[in-house]
């Protein structure tokens, strides 16, 4: 009997995909109940939550009172971007010509054999190479939206948090294209051991504040840098956690993740794929790859 082909997808950063992925996440084998989860609040809460900004047990705007009126300006802006044809083609351009979109499905032969029983039997594997893309990793689709999106709402200056540094670099990248100063704050034990990230964004024309502490110490510190000037400054979340609408505004740009891999996917084989993968930090490029795929009954996401 001729069996379909299995194939599976990995969105591919800098670090690469490493066997214990696979190992620990039993490639295809279980759905991501909580992410399923998380989606369809997230959905639920731009259709009947969208004014409050609140998502039950996953937070929500839950600031200050000093930046609700920033925030909903912003939520604003970027409601108005979505459906900006003049921003969208904007950003299509720079996704095209500045970050080096669309980037490409690779078919991981080796990784693929490396995975098949003693029958020769097993999935095929491929990467999708958000390490292609300038700067390194999925972080700039987002980045560079958001420095869009802050340009046209006239603010001078942007201000980040990273971690491993690969938010930083693509801040300052978006930054050095599009004209704003750039502050990225560290936490001083990242600094240290991210060292060539560090150099990257100074490459690029960023300022590096180290500052006591980790991402966590870091965030606070920019957020509070941020507020000391609302109208000049944006603050640029790069990751899925941070007040109502940041989380959705990441999901959104980094849709571009799972719009290309459905089309490639289509072009290649005329069908979906079965199996997603994806690493998570904050989980912003599983939210890109999965917008939509986790609406599809048959696509394991793992
Ligand atoms: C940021 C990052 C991740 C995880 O972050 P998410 O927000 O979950 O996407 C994974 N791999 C690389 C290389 C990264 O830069």
């Amino acid at each position: 009997m001729h069996s379909k082909t299995v194939r599976g997808l990995i969105v591919c950063s800098t670090v690469g995909v490493g066997h214990n992925t696979l190992n620990s996440g039993e490639l295809g084998l279980r759905n991501s109940k909580k992410m399923i989860e998380i989606l369809e609040l997230i959905d639920q809460g731009e259709k009947t939550l969208a004014s409050s900004g609140k998502f039950g047990r996953f937070g929500g705007i839950f600031v200050p009172e000093t930046l609700i009126t920033c925030l909903k300006k912003l939520e604003n802006e970027f409601n108005w971007a979505l459906h900006d044809p003049e921003f969208q083609t904007e950003l299509s351009i720079a996704l095209k010509d500045y970050v080096g979109r669309e980037t490409p499905l690779y078919f991981a032969k080796r990784f693929t054999n490396y995975y098949k029983n003693e029958n020769g039997e097993g999935q095929e594997i491929y990467l999708k190479r958000e390490d292609l893309t300038y700067s390194g990793a999925h972080k700039i689709n987002n980045a560079i939206a958001q420095v869009m999106l802050a340009k046209r709402m006239g603010r001078k200056s942007i201000a980040a948090t990273t971690g491993v540094g690969q938010h930083g670099v693509a801040t300052a990248a978006a930054c050095a294209k599009l004209g704003l100063d750039c502050t990225i704050f560290m936490g001083n034990i990242d600094n240290e051991r991210q060292s060539s990230n560090v150099h990257s964004m100074k490459h690029l024309g960023a300022e590096v504040k180290s500052v006591a502490g980790t991402f966590k110490d870091a965030t606070s510190e920019a957020i509070r840098n941020w507020t000391e000037n609302l109208e000049g400054s944006y603050y640029l979340a790069g990751i899925l956690v941070g007040p109502h609408p940041c989380p959705s505004m990441v999901r959104e740009f980094q849709t571009v993740i799972e719009k290309e891999t459905r089309k490639q996917a289509m072009e290649k084989w005329g069908e979906k794929l079965d199996v997603l993968v994806a690493c998570v930090g904050s989980g912003s490029n599983a939210l890109g790859l999965f917008r939509e795929f986790v609406r599809d009954e048959n696509a394991r996401l793992i």
